[in-house]
């Protein structure tokens, strides 16, 4: 019989190499469950929890150079990619708006431009693995109504080049998103130039179920103007509320509530602890990897990218590594805060009897 306590998951995060989820601070995950029954998403009715989700709003702001945030707390990081081209494309005054991003922007914005109906222009990322501004200056037309940028690739966990991208939304009048879904929590303590006081961005995903250490489900999007969120605003008859700008209605307390935990009890010195000891771990992740004769991509952020065969993978996997590959067939290696030198050294071992 298995035991599950209030504090830990069924399901143990051991060998767990592929997730950018990891198990949520203690308190995040105490104020999780005292929170399951209310309703963000009926902020008159459900006053607690709204107030808890204004300072998220708050002190997700504080990370992000925003003195003075719109946004909400959202079930993650897609819905916040939804919501920034759903506001660009409300806010678009032409015909058949587009969306420029680049190939490494996450799956999410597919799902965005065929809820939305607008179109998608994917622009090839430069041999670094970032968002290549001069290509995607290429793609833009007078009908972009939202260029995109990501603050920590999914798959290599790459910065785009932000003040660049923010000049090229400039040139043609669109808005400018910047997701950082991953990054969010890890950026603040580097020197990137990624957010809201570096270049006039308009909108970013920020995701507190991931490096933020808050339960699932909890997603951020920000906003620099009142008027984003304006263009998202649906009325509501029947709620003590008088509109709603979320995509879903009933949302979680749960997720709120403990984003506000994780982020009181971590923000900043927590978050920035955990930075600097994953990022230690993924250099010298890369450093054994690359010893041992693979091609590595140096990791920027605390993920680590490296070419393996399909054989070798596939027999990692069977002994029981939780691990994905990139699009071109890398290895990734998400170094989460679940992670630890004692884990990584299992894996290396397994590495080396299962390699060719
Ligand atoms: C994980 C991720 C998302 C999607 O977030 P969900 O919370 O899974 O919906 C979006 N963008 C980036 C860069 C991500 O890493």
């Amino acid at each position: 019989m298995t035991h599950v306590s209030a504090s830990s998951e069924p399901q143990s995060f051991d060998r767990v190499l592929s997730s950018m989820c990891t198990e949520p601070a203690p308190a995040a995950r105490r104020a999780a469950m005292a929170f399951l029954g209310s309703n963000p998403g009926d902020p008159a009715t459900f006053q607690t929890i709204a107030a808890r989700e204004r300072e998220t709003v708050s002190m997700l702001g504080e990370l992000v150079g925003l003195a003075d945030p719109h946004g909400y707390v959202t079930a993650g990081g897609s819905e916040a990619n939804i919501q920034a081209v759903r506001a660009a494309r409300n806010r678009a005054t032409v015909a058949e708006p587009n969306v420029v991003a680049p190939t490494s922007a996450h799956f999410s914005l597919r799902k965005a431009a065929s809820l939305l109906d607008v179109e998608l222009r994917l622009v090839e990322t430069g041999p670094d693995h970032r968002a290549d501004p001069k290509a995607m200056a290429d793609a833009v037309d007078e009908r972009t109504a939202l260029v995109f940028g990501v603050a920590g690739s999914t798959e290599y966990g790459r910065v785009d080049p932000i003040p660049a991208l923010v000049d090229l939304a400039d040139s043609v009048d669109a808005m400018l998103h910047v997701d950082a879904a991953f990054g969010g929590f890890f950026l603040p303590f580097t020197d990137r130039e990624w957010h809201f006081g570096h270049a006039g961005i308009d909108s970013m995903t920020i995701d507190p179920h991931k490096a933020g250490r808050a339960a699932i489900p909890a997603g951020g999007f920000l906003a620099r103007d009142r008027s984003v969120l304006d263009a998202l605003s649906i009325q509501t008859p029947y709620l003590e509320s008088e509109s709603q700008v979320s995509l879903g209605g009933t949302r979680s307390g749960a997720g709120v509530a403990s984003a506000h935990a994780a982020l009181e009890t971590l923000w900043p010195d927590g978050y920035r602890a955990a930075f600097e000891r994953t990022m230690e771990l993924a250099r010298w992740l890369a450093t054994e990897l690359d010893s041992r004769g693979f091609d590595v991509i140096e990791p920027e952020l605390p993920l680590v990218a490296w070419e393996a065969s399909q054989s070798l993978f596939e027999r990692l996997r069977d002994a029981g590594w939780r691990i994905a590959r990139t699009q071109q067939g890398a290895i990734r290696i998400v170094v989460m805060p679940h992670v630890d030198r004692n884990m990584l050294d299992a894996f290396l071992t397994a590495v080396d009897r299962h390699r060719p």
